[in-house]
């Protein structure tokens, strides 16, 4: 698209945000607030659920995907203006679902006309809630060695076994899930990728509590689960190629998370000349925190350019698939520091955990950071990634 196309749509699209998007979707979201799809789905406000509707209509709850499934049919580059747009209003994420973010672009890639035609338009509409049914007690990291069975019996599977911190499996309504289809072939080559209704029957659930003081994993168990033949994604036995295509888009989502979760209304800068304060000449009264909050306004700005360097040669032709396994690295640590940061320039205010001595903001800086911790770990952990970096992209030896 020329680049005076791109202006005239970037002049359209803020106007239609400016006419369509209610003033109160346009402040910072809390958790309770997120708009999570699902056959019943619930809205915290009436704007919202305007808000929500009329992205939805319009396709842009997932701009890029195909207009005839319900996407918005958006370019790469439009899709980009349509987010800096958002973000420049302040307009919410109309709708949260990994649907949207990890599975709708792997059944795009690896899945049949009929498949599509199945499950992306209910995941645009916000219509299913899904849960990713990956990891298991003894397969984390080392996920080929999962043992969820899969029996052919002709024209379904038979599941059986179970899943762990399969997060928000309680209030799914769907899950994607790694099976071994085979036991006798090597680790990563008897596995398939399978699609399974919540509600079928043989599957239950066990909430996980959480050092933040949430519950949002669970242990998942599929005990003589019948699935049907047409919920297989890709070929048999060959899940894997399907389960890292999706890791892709999860760890490019985790390398961005960082900056999209809810959390206090303020940034480091801003919370250090609140609650630090400046000494006579201007500069910031603590000078070890000084440092700390330069270093990290730097390096969150350099992860901001290379995430926007990435974009323009993404759109250039050149991709590299190595990038989105360097950026969760780097985007999950910097977001951890992040976090300390803003416990440390908020002092005892950093530490409540509830009551009158504490504003909300304050309250959310604590679970924030503690839920920091987990993305690290979410979607493969940062050694790992290291590992993995170390190994494909450096190209240095085993020991
Ligand atoms: C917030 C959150 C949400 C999640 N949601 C889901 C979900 O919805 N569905 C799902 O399937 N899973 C989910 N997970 C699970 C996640 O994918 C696993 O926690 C992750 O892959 C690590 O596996 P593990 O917990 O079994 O740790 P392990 O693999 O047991 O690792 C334990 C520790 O050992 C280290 N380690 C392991 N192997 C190596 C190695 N070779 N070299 C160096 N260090 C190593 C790890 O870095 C880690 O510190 C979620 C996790 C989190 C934190």
């Amino acid at each position: 698209m020329a680049d005076l196309d791109l202006d005239q749509f970037r002049l359209d699209v803020r106007q239609w945000l400016s006419d369509n998007c209610p003033p109160s979707q346009r402040q910072p979201i809390t958790r309770e607030e997120q708009v999570w799809a699902g056959r019943n789905m619930q809205f915290p406000s009436e704007d919202a659920k305007l808000w929500f509707e009329r992205m939805r209509d319009r396709g842009w709850t997932v701009p890029d995907w195909p207009a005839e499934l319900g996407g918005g049919g958006l370019n790469e580059q439009q899709s980009k203006i349509l987010r800096d747009e958002m973000k420049q209003l302040g307009c919410r994420t109309p709708l949260y679902d990994i649907g949207i973010w990890m599975l709708g672009p792997a059944v795009l890639e690896f899945g049949t006309e009929e498949q599509k035609r199945e499950h992306i338009p209910r995941i645009a509409r916000g219509e299913v809630r899904w849960c990713q049914g990956y990891s298991e007690p003894s397969a984390g990291s080392d996920l080929a060695s999962l043992r969820t069975r899969a029996e052919d019996c002709g024209d379904h599977f038979l599941v059986n076994g179970s899943k762990i911190w399969t997060t928000n499996a309680d209030k799914s309504d769907w899950i994607f899930c790694l099976v071994r289809t085979d036991p006798d072939a090597k680790k990563q080559e008897g596995i398939s990728f399978l699609l399974i209704d919540m509600a079928d029957p043989g599957i239950t659930t066990s909430p996980i509590e959480l050092i933040s003081g949430e519950s949002e994993f669970c242990q998942t168990f599929f005990d003589n689960v019948k699935v049907p033949k047409r919920n297989l994604i890709g070929e048999l036995n060959q899940g894997w190629s399907v389960a890292k295509a999706l890791l892709r888009h999860e760890r490019k989502l985790m390398a961005e998370i960082g900056g999209d979760t809810p959390g206090p209304s303020f940034g480091p800068v801003q919370a250090a000349l609140h609650y630090v304060g400046c000494d006579a000449s201007g500069k910031l009264r603590d000078p070890a925190l000084r440092e700390q909050l330069v270093r990290h306004e730097m390096a969150y700005r350099a992860v901001g350019l290379t995430h926007f360097r990435t974009f323009e040669e993404r759109i250039s032709g050149q991709t590299d698939s190595n990038v989105p396994l360097i950026m969760k690295y780097v985007g999950t640590e910097e977001g951890k520091r992040k976090d300390e940061l803003l416990v440390a320039l908020l002092g005892f205010q950093g530490l409540g955990w509830e009551g009158d001595g504490f504003n909300s903001d304050e309250l959310l800086t604590t679970r924030g950071w503690l839920f920091s911790k987990a993305l690290s770990i979410a979607g493969g952990s940062s050694e790992v990634q290291l590992n993995i970096i170390a190994k494909r992209v450096l190209g240095l030896p085993q020991q």
